[in-house]
């Protein structure tokens, strides 16, 4: 039997300690919260499909159908309105409900909650315990799923090679706010997303709950007061139902990159936030750190309890083809989107170089593609600025590089190779 030690209660961690009951394992998770005050009050979209994958029971979760965005970019002469019928919409879900729900289904494992991790303890090139604030705690594995801005990935040596802090750029600083709605009619878009929102590199939204308005307003990278302040003003302005009545709000930080390059090492792996697994474009983690906690519990499983660089291996092979070649693809486009000047973007959205069905796809988190045949049409229609053109044609490139790159990464540990193959992935994305 050995000792698994999750850090973060999670849905990441949530999922693996599900997936390891019953399994002969000796499994803790550690939160910093109690119980109660787990993840956030309020909605997230999540896919459907989780919820048979991993045996959700949604009747005891809140929960609607996700609501049809509509996208507003700067300069653009239309809005782009999605339409998805009922039968394949996702769902918007109550986020405290589905933590407390993941969190009660498990019978064997012991969850300490109010435990913060200060650092990891190392010896011998291997990480043993972490430091907290009720002491020091050792296991055989440490599963560090405490987010964007863990103590733990920060606090690991140098020579692990695993990147300790994430670049600001590829961190979006959200706020997410709760106001008062005013008694004005419903409008035509109830979930409006401004993308690029004034120019910015980030994005804001307004939607219309019924009995609130729901605002997030987020930025990758550095974020200033007064942005935040003009950004809120202009949606006041273009929303008759948001009112400046705050009910609540928050402030967070979500990784918005592809997962991490390196994220194991000789008793240590980072799961969900804490590897940076959200969909790049989007912020959304829910689903792939669910699907990462039990593809990491089925390594775990066949790693016979000992859990060296070469055992842990699979877990960051499996996450790559998985989904991480995906992401690394979308990681492409975020960064030209969010580089790229808004008069550019607006004159392939207005010319229909980018469509709404290119928009659909980026709303489900998968990458833009355009057939060969469809390229010179859409060539065409964007023939006076072949500057542009040519800059687009080199972004979908890079972005099947980036993505062939992680879906044929080394099937088996050999560190030369892996290095290799780690280096290549950085290149692309060196700015
Ligand atoms: C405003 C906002 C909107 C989002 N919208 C969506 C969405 O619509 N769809 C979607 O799929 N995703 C969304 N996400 C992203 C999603 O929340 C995350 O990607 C996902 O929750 C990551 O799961 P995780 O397993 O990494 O753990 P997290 O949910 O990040 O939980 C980490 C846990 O670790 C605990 N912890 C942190 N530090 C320590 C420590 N030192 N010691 C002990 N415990 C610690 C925390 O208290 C927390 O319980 C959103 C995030 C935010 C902030």
């Amino acid at each position: 039997m050995s000792k698994i030690v999750i850090v973060g209660a999670g849905v990441g961690g949530l999922i693996l300690a599900y997936e390891l009951e019953g399994k002969g394992h000796e499994v803790t998770i550690l939160e910093k919260n109690t119980k109660k005050g787990l993840s956030y009050d309020w909605y997230d979209d999540v896919e459907n499909s989780v919820i048979d994958e991993f045996k959700i029971d949604l009747s005891k979760i809140r929960h609607f159908l996700k609501q049809d965005w509509a996208f507003i970019f700067p300069e653009v002469e239309k809005i782009i309105a999605l339409s998805v019928p009922d039968e394949k919409k996702d769902i918007s879900i109550h986020r405290r409900d589905l933590s407390t729900f993941l969190m009660e289904r498990l019978k064997e494992t012991t969850i300490d909650e109010g435990n913060a991790a200060k650092e990891a303890i190392c010896k011998d090139g291997k990480v043993i315990g972490i430091k907290t604030n009720k002491g020091d705690v050792f296991g055989d594995l440490i599963v560090d799923c405490c987010g964007v801005d863990s103590f733990i990935r920060k606090s690991l040596p140098d020579e692990f090679g695993i990147t300790k802090e994430i670049d600001e750029d590829d961190i979006f600083n959200v706020y997410r706010g709760f106001y008062k709605r005013t008694d004005a009619e419903k409008e035509e878009f109830t979930n409006k997303a401004y993308l690029r929102h004034l120019g910015r590199k980030g994005i804001s939204w307004a939607l219309d709950k019924e009995d609130h308005i729901d605002v997030l307003i987020g930025n990758a990278g550095k974020f200033t007061k007064s942005a935040l302040d003009v950004s809120f003003e202009h949606l006041l302005e273009t929303n008759k139902t948001l009112s400046s009545d705050l009910i609540e709000s928050a402030v967070c930080r979500i990784p918005v990159r592809r997962p991490l390059e390196k994220m194991f090492a000789n008793g240590y792996v980072a799961l969900g936030d804490s590897a940076c697994m959200t969909i790049p474009m989007l912020g959304s983690g829910i689903a792939s750190s669910m699907r990462a906690g039990k593809i990491l519990a089925s390594v775990i499983l066949e790693a016979n309890g000992v859990y060296t660089e070469e055992t842990l291996y699979p877990y960051q092979v499996r996450v790559a083809k998985r989904f991480g070649s995906i992401h690394a693809a979308i990681d492409v486009l975020k960064r030209w989107l969010l580089e790229e000047k808004p008069e550019a973007i607006a004159f392939f959205i207005n010319r229909e170089v980018v469509l709404k069905e290119d928009m659909q796809a980026a709303a489900e988190g998968k990458t833009i593609e355009i057939k060969t045949k469809d390229l010179l049409t859409r060539g065409f229609r964007g023939i006076s600025k072949p500057g542009l053109m040519l800059k687009l044609a080199k972004v979908l490139s890079k972005q099947s590089k980036a993505q062939k790159l992680w879906f044929n990464i080394p099937k088996t540990y050999d560190a030369k190779s892996f290095e290799k193959w780690r280096k290549s992935s950085e290149k692309i994305f060196r700015k």
